[in-house]
C-alpha cells in the first residue's frame, strides 16, 4: 500500500514525493498553501461540530462528560482534517526544499530557550 513504511519525517517527506508523482500534483507551493489553509478552516469546522456537540449535551452529562462525548463523536474527523493539513506540510516543505525534521528539531531548540512574554499594544507578530 505505501512504498516505505512511514515511520520517520523523512519518511512521510518521502511518501508524498511518491504519492505526488503518482497522482501527477504539481509543485506548486501557493496552490498547497491555499490547499493547507482550507484543510485547516476544515479543522476548525470539526471542532465547531465538537463544540456545538459538547454544548447540546451539557445540560445531561455535564461539562467534561459532555465534552468527551463530542470529542468521541469528532474525534475520527478531526484526525482526518489535521492529517491532510499534515500531508500539505509535507508537500510545502518538500517543494521548498526543506528537511522537515531538521527544521522542526532546529525551531523547538529555539523554543525551548524562548522566553514568551506579551507583545506590545501595536505588536501583531
Ligand atoms: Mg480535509
Amino acid at each position: 500500500m505505501f512504498p516505505n513504511a512511514m515511520r520517520t519525517i523523512a519518511d512521510f517527506q518521502a511518501f508524498h514525493r511518491w504519492l505526488d508523482e503518482q497522482k501527477g500534483w504539481g509543485p506548486d507551493l501557493k496552490l498547497n498553501m491555499v490547499l493547507l489553509a482550507g484543510e485547516v478552516g476544515e479543522v476548525a469546522n470539526e471542532l465547531r461540530n465538537i463544540f456545538w456537540r459538547a454544548s447540546l449535551l451539557e445540560p445531561e452529562m455535564g461539562e467534561e462528560a459532555a465534552r468527551e462525548a463530542a470529542l468521541a463523536e469528532y474525534r475520527e474527523n478531526l484526525g482526518f482534517e489535521l492529517a491532510d493539513c499534515l500531508a500539505y506540510i509535507f508537500k510545502i516543505a518538500n517543494n521548498a526544499g526543506i528537511d522537515l525534521e531538521a527544521a522542526y528539531k532546529a525551531k523547538m531548540a529555539k523554543n525551548v530557550q524562548r522566553q514568551w512574554t506579551a507583545p506590545p499594544p501595536g505588536n501583531h507578530q
